[in-house]
């Protein structure tokens, strides 16, 4: 198995970048939809949120409000451990599950595994042969994460605060693409990303 990490920070382009892996053919395995998943109605994992934070966080339809567990969660430092803690161990099996359940029905030259908080933990590190960060700076971030939600300008910063620096993202990766021009550049560059690591790993598999 050959597993490439994406990851960047808020608004960087991770998600307009595994798009552009999966139109390739690479598996791509996210862990916030995977994250989404596991905190569908009625899911053992949300039965366990309910009974750590209470009922305040759920919506009449009995799903999860996102929003509100969010912000209680970075106002309170104690609490996202809380809820880390909860869900950092369940999503990590289930991207391991995945990811030999990819190998095995696929066998890919490669596959993609989305952490956000990649360098922020190193629960990952074991099984990873390349780290890719997607990076631009950070006024184009916060104005594309206002862009694609409703969150304001302090909001991103808040979230940017809660997330290691552009920084020590940039000194931890193995490979930087740079997402500062459109779209396309954006894919052009992981094209070309992908034609070489192809060739990589049909050498090192
Ligand atoms: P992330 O997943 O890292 O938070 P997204 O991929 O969702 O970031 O990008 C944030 C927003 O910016 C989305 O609306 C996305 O479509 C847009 N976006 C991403 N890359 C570019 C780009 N190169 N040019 C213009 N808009 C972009």
């Amino acid at each position: 198995m050959y597993v490439v990490a994406l990851t960047g920070g808020i608004g960087s382009g991770k998600s307009e970048a595994s798009k552009q892996f999966a139109s390739l053919g690479v598996p791509v395995v996210d862990t916030d939809v995977i994250a989404h998943e596991l905190a569908a109605a009625g899911s053992p994992l949300l039965k366990e949120v309910d009974r750590i934070f209470g009922a305040d966080f759920f919506n009449a339809d009995g799903t999860l409000n996102r929003t509100k567990l969010r912000t209680h969660i970075f106002s309170d430092a104690n609490e996202r451990v809380k809820l880390e803690q909860l869900m950092h161990p369940a999503i990590h099996q289930k991207a391991l599950q995945t990811l030999q359940e990819n190998e095995q029905k696929l066998h890919p030259a490669y596959q993609l595994l989305v952490v956000p908080l990649l360098f922020e933990s190193n629960r990952y590190q074991s099984i990873l042969n390349k780290t890719l960060v997607i990076d631009c700076d950070e006024s184009l971030q916060i104005s594309r994460a206002m862009g694609r939600s409703n969150l304001t300008a302090d909001d991103v910063k808040k979230l940017m605060l809660a997330q290691t620096s552009r920084e020590n993202r940039r000194d931890l990766a193995d490979v930087i693409i740079d997402n500062s021009g459109t779209v396309s550049e954006l894919a052009e560059k992981i094209n070309e990303f992908h034609k070489k690591l192809i060739k990589t790993c049909i050498v090192s598999k």
